[in-house]
C-alpha cells in the first residue's frame, strides 16, 4: 500500500512511522533521506540539489520532484511506501498524482496524525534547563523530582531556549498549520485523507493506524 503521513511537529509522526515500516515491511520515504542520498551518490538530481543548498537557495520544486520520483521508481517501494515530509505544496502533490500514475501506482491513503495546537505546545515547548549545571528537563515528560529544584545540583534557577519557548513554537506550528492545510484539503476531496486523535496513547494510536491501513 502506498501511503502518505502527515503530522504537525510534536504530533508522534516519527514514533507511527517507524511502527508503520516495521509492521508491513514497506520503506519510509522522507525528503530528507532522499535528498542525502541523492547528493552522497552524486545523480544528477542529486548534484542539482546540492548546488542550490550549497548558495542557501530553496531547492525548485523540479528537482525536487525529480528525486522523488527516482526514490518511488526503486524495488524496494513495489509493495508499497510511506511517504513522509513530501508533498508540502499542492503544485508538489499534483506532481506526485502524475509521477505515481507514470509509474502506474497510486496514493491509497493519507493518514493525519491529528493533535490539537494547545497541546502541541505544551509537548514542544515544556523543555527547560538548569541555569547552574546544563541538565535538561521537560515539565511533562521530564519534570525535576522536587518542584523548582534541579535534581543534579539543587539548583533554583531555570530558563528556556528561545527555540523551545511558547511563543516559536507557536509561531512554528502557525506556518506549518498554514501550509498543511491546502494539502490536506486537497487529499480530503480526493476521498483519501485519513483523520486518527493523536492524542492519546502510542499503542492507541498505531492500533487506528493498522486499522485504517488494513481496511
Ligand atoms: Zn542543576
Amino acid at each position: 500500500m502506498n501511503l502518505i503521513l502527515m503530522g504537525l511537529p510534536g504530533a508522534g509522526k516519527g514514533t507511527q512511522a517507524e511502527r508503520i515500516i516495521d509492521a508491513y515491511g514497506i520503506p519510509q520515504i522522507s525528503t530528507g533521506d532522499m535528498f542525502r542520498a541523492a547528493i552522497k551518490n552524486e545523480t544528477t538530481l542529486g548534484l542539482q540539489a546540492k548546488a542550490f543548498m550549497d548558495k542557501g537557495d530553496l531547492v525548485p520544486d523540479e528537482v525536487t520532484n525529480g528525486i522523488v520520483k527516482e526514490r518511488l521508481a526503486e524495488d524496494d517501494t513495489k509493495n508499497g511506501f510511506l511517504l513522509d515530509g513530501f508533498p508540502r505544496t499542492i503544485d508538489q502533490a499534483k506532481a506526485l498524482d502524475q509521477m505515481l500514475k507514470d509509474l502506474n501506482k497510486k496514493i491509497d491513503g493519507v493518514i493525519e496524525i491529528h493533535v490539537a495546537e494547545d497541546i502541541l505546545v505544551e509537548r514542544l515547548a515544556g523543555r527547560y534547563i538548569c541555569r547552574n549545571c546544563g541538565a535538561t528537563y521537560h515539565k511533562i515528560f521530564n519534570p525535576t523530582k522536587v518542584e523548582d529544584t534541579c535534581d543534579r545540583c539543587g539548583g533554583h534557577e531555570f530558563f528556556q531556549r528561545e527555540d523551545d519557548k511558547p511563543e516559536t513554537v507557536k509561531n512554528r506550528l502557525a506556518v506549518n498549520i498554514e501550509s498543511s492545510a491546502p494539502i490536506l484539503a486537497y487529499y480530503q476531496k480526493l476521498g483519501l485523507l485519513q483523520t486518527i486523535d493523536g492524542n492519546r496513547p502510542i499503542d492507541d494510536v498505531f492500533a487506528d493506524v493498522k486499522h485504517i491501513i488494513d481496511k
